[in-house]
């Protein structure tokens, strides 16, 4: 199973992107942040370890979200891509990906955008209650406000995406995202996407790459 790895920080588009392209090519996306969120919902074991943690802005620990991953690998129709948003965070799980024999990183793209803008990028984004649908008041807004576009559900505002919890995780994401990205440069995996830019424009960049990459 060939996996594209999008590696970003909290407010840079990753989730928002793969949900769009899955829409657009045989690929699909797997979020971890959205599956954790699901868990907390249900209050599964998997929800009531990770809680704490999530509603800090800290990374839930690498062995709760190996099994997470490994799990949800093993239910994707192997004939797709997956696009896998939002893991891995770490070196160790970037290695415990490498040591899955079933599944092979084929590309990572590194999202790029300045940090001075993304505070602004989280604190206005809403989500979609029923289908993680992502918005933004201003930059892309639903047609009815409070609405989700593509399920009428409700947007809310995810608990971690207030200006103090936003502000941890992307300190949380500047510590570990260095060694990722020298990880895969290592391995000639990673293209960086300039995604300082429109919705569309982005979308179009990534298109290009993975249109190729997905024929
Ligand atoms: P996201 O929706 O990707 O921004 O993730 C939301 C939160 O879920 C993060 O701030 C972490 O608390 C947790 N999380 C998601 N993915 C991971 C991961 N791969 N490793 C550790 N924690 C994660």
């Amino acid at each position: 199973m060939n996996l594209v790895v999008l590696l970003g920080a909290p407010g840079s588009g990753k989730g928002t992107q793969a949900k769009l392209l899955e829409q657009k090519l045989p690929v699909l996306q797997i979020s971890t942040g959205d599956l954790l969120r699901e868990a907390i919902k249900q209050a599964s074991p998997v929800g009531l370890k990770a809680k704490q943690f999530v509603e800090k802005g800290e990374l839930v620990p690498d062995q709760i979200m190996i099994e997470l991953i490994e799990s949800k690998l093993k239910q994707a129709p192997p004939s797709h891509k997956i696009l896998l948003d939002g893991f891995p965070r770490t070196l160790p799980q970037a290695k415990a990906l490498d040591a899955n024999k079933k599944t092979q990183v084929g590309l990572v793209l590194y999202f790029h955008v300045p940090s001075s803008i993304l505070v602004e990028r989280i604190t206005g984004r809403r989500t979609c209650a029923d289908c993680s649908s992502i918005y933004h008041v201003d930059f892309n807004p639903p047609k009815k406000s409070g609405q989700c576009d593509r399920c009428g559900g409700k947007l809310t505002q995810r608990k971690d995406d207030v200006a103090e919890v936003v502000l941890r995780r992307l300190e949380v994401f500047e510590k570990e995202n260095k060694v990722l990205v020298d990880y895969y440069t290592s391995k000639n995996l990673l293209k960086e996407i300039d995604a300082n830019q429109s919705l569309a424009n982005v979308q179009s960049q990534l298109l290009k790459v993975l249109d190729t990459w997905c024929t």
